[in-house]
């Protein structure tokens, strides 16, 4: 090493190059770009450069320094690992950080330890920042090539038909409405009646060589036809959308018909056609298809039938969901969600030791709609978030005003446990109404769970830090139940009633039902049953060894004040 020639080594652009004497805690510090022998002209070697330079040598204060010193150029670091080289960056006085590249290269060492060392550092501030330009522009054109790429290719075709996908009708077909407000249009829906039978009976292969004939005849029959706009929508459906005044139709649909006897197979198939007259240019095409498939379920069970088109009297029947969905805003605003609550017993004593808090809706102060009509259309456009904290503020403010001191469970949608500030908002309520986290049992549902177990688990686990109840709602409707019972925090399981049913006419699901008391007994888990109505049931639970139980039999849902008259008249009654 000490025979090399230091001004090989260097290159012009290095700036400085340090001699440290570890033992004397002295640094020698050279800035120049200047490694020749003045007499000679010749390159200098590394001991001649040691020896020119040894008076120039500055004493540092202390050992200390020097090791703190020798740590941010990772010295010791380079040598031991016999690294050629490191990139380090310092911060400067004006706050910016500047590059340099270090070299390192021991000169003396004794019993292993290091006395003394050249280290060589190069200005390449320049060079990173260009790089990392480069890196920004590359990234930039990658950005664009990425979403060029998906823009064109993903939605463009369905990579099973070859047909263009749904998204793509869609918007093709609103180009289309918008720039010939003149023309009226058909929207169509062709799918095979009951083609889950056929696919679980013929096999999938034959279910999947069906769905791409179809789509080679309807690409066969409409080719060159520019007015036609058609795709696949998904599984056995396919849409069509031309003019409604368009002579072809009635041709382009008994043709396909046709086509379909010539499938080979041995079993019936049925070709069905929603169709619906597009009146309205602004009406969202998913709107208009579920129209469609509203129509073409009416052709269902009728041999004869195939085509079916979209009437008001249809319109009734779904009238009555957009309705709901229309009054939403306003309902909630208008106080006409109510809460109820529906008792849990427990079940040795019989007495009363928590609610679970269930949503109402009356409609116009008209009639009352059940949840079960509501909440799926409100989890699918995504208002079940609002609602869901309607009710757990409702639920806080009961609770703080009539001195509720029982556990009381609110429901958490699936939309609701994976958006972020879950935590968040309802640490706010509780704080708000100075309620007890413990207080509030928190309900998500069995099939939220196996979505993504990892990020379940986390969010679960921070709620019960924060000390609220975790409770696992519909247990038994799904598939991991068990296996899910270690992976995550829950405190409180709730069996669905349809595994009492089970219990009832199956021996072997008594055998199951058993095993899950007994495994969450171990666990520490409260088992709730629900949906319980008759006696029967009741002291099948009993003898399980259940511990809460909620249903009609004991008590049903009721209005929030009726609940508490109930409290009341119980504690006056102790
Ligand atoms: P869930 O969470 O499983 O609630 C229990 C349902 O069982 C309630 O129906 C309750 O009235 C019913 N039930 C109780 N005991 C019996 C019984 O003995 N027999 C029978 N057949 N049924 C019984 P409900 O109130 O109609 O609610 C239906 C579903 O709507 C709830 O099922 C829950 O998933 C949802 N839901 C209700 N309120 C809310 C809410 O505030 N937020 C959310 N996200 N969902 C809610
Ligand atoms: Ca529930
Ligand atoms: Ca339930």
């Amino acid at each position: 090493m000490e025979q090399e020639n230091l001004a090989k080594l260097l290159e012009a652009e290095y700036h400085a190059v340090y001699i440290i004497d570890i033992k004397n805690a002295m640094i020698m510090l050279k800035q120049t770009t200047n490694y020749f022998n003045e007499t000679t002209n010749q390159p200098m070697i590394l001991k001649d450069f040691v020896e020119t330079y040894l008076n120039q040598y500055i004493p540092i204060d202390n050992q200390n320094t020097l090791r703190q010193w020798l740590k941010l150029y990772h010295i010791e670091g380079l040598l031991k690992n016999k690294l050629d080289s490191s990139i380090i960056y310092q911060k400067q006085i004006n706050g910016t950080l500047r590059y340099t590249e270090i070299k390192v290269f021991s000169l003396v060492e004794k019993n292993g330890e290091l006395l003394k060392c050249v280290m060589i550092e190069k200005d390449i501030n320049d060079i990173i920042i260009k790089e990392r330009q480069h890196q920004e522009i590359y990234n930039k054109i990658k950005q664009e090539q990425d979403k060029l790429a998906t823009n064109i290719e993903t939605p463009l075709f369905d990579s099973k038909t070859g047909l263009y996908t749904q998204e793509y009708v869609y918007k093709i077909c609103k180009e289309r409405i918008q720039n010939n407000l003149d023309v009226t249009y058909l929207f169509m829906t062709i799918d095979v009646e009951d083609f889950k039978s056929y696919n679980s009976i013929a096999g999938v292969h034959k279910g999947d060589l069906l769905i791409n004939y179809i789509a080679d005849n309807i690409r066969t029959l409409l080719k060159g036809r520019d007015y036609a706009i058609y795709g696949h929508s998904f599984a056995d459906a396919f849409i069509v959308i031309l003019p409604y005044y368009e002579f072809g139709i009635k041709l382009f649909i008994a043709n396909l018909l046709e086509s379909i006897q010539e499938f080979a197979t041995d079993l019936p198939i049925k070709l069905v056609f929603g169709q619906y007259v597009i009146t309205d240019p602004q009406e969202e095409l998913y709107l208009i298809q579920d129209k469609a498939v509203l129509a073409a379920k009416t052709c269902k069970g009728n041999i004869e039938k195939n085509v079916a088109m979209y009437t008001s009297e249809l319109e009734e029947k779904l009238s009555a969901s957009q309705l709901l969905v229309k009054d939403m805003d306003h309902a909630l605003a208008n106080d006409e969600f109510e809460i109820y609550f529906q008792p849990k017993y427990d079940v040795k004593t019989l007495t009363i030791n928590g609610a679970e808090a269930l949503v109402r809706w009356n409609y116009q102060s008209k009639y009352i709609v059940s949840p079960r009509v509501f909440i799926p259309l409100f989890e699918k456009n995504g208002f079940i978030t609002h609602l869901d904290y309607y009710v757990w503020e409702k639920v806080c403010s009961y609770i703080r005003d009539y001195n509720i001191n029982l556990p009381i469970s609110i429901n958490i949608s699936r939309a609701n446990m994976y958006s972020l500030g879950l935590q968040e908002k309802i640490l706010e309520l509780v704080n708000k109404y100075n309620v007890n986290p413990n207080q509030l049992h928190l309900e998500f549902t069995e099939s939220a769970y196996y979505n993504d177990i990892g990020s379940m688990q986390k969010i679960l686990r921070q709620l019960q830090n924060k000390r609220f109840v975790i409770s696992m709602d519909d247990f038994g409707t799904g598939y991991s139940s068990l296996s899910l019972l270690k992976d995550i925090p829950v405190n409180e399981l709730k069996l669905d009633s349809s595994f009492i049913d089970f219990v009832m006419e199956d021996k072997r699901s008594l055998t199951i039902l058993k095993s899950i008391v007994s495994m969450s007994q171990k666990l520490g888990l409260i088992i709730t049953v629900e949906g319980i109505e008759t006696q029967e049931q009741l002291d099948l639970i009993t003898k399980l060894g259940c511990d809460t139980v909620q249903g009609y039999v004991l008590n049903r849902p009721m209005p929030a004040m009726d609940f508490i008259d109930l409290l009341n008249k119980k504690e006056e009654e102790l």
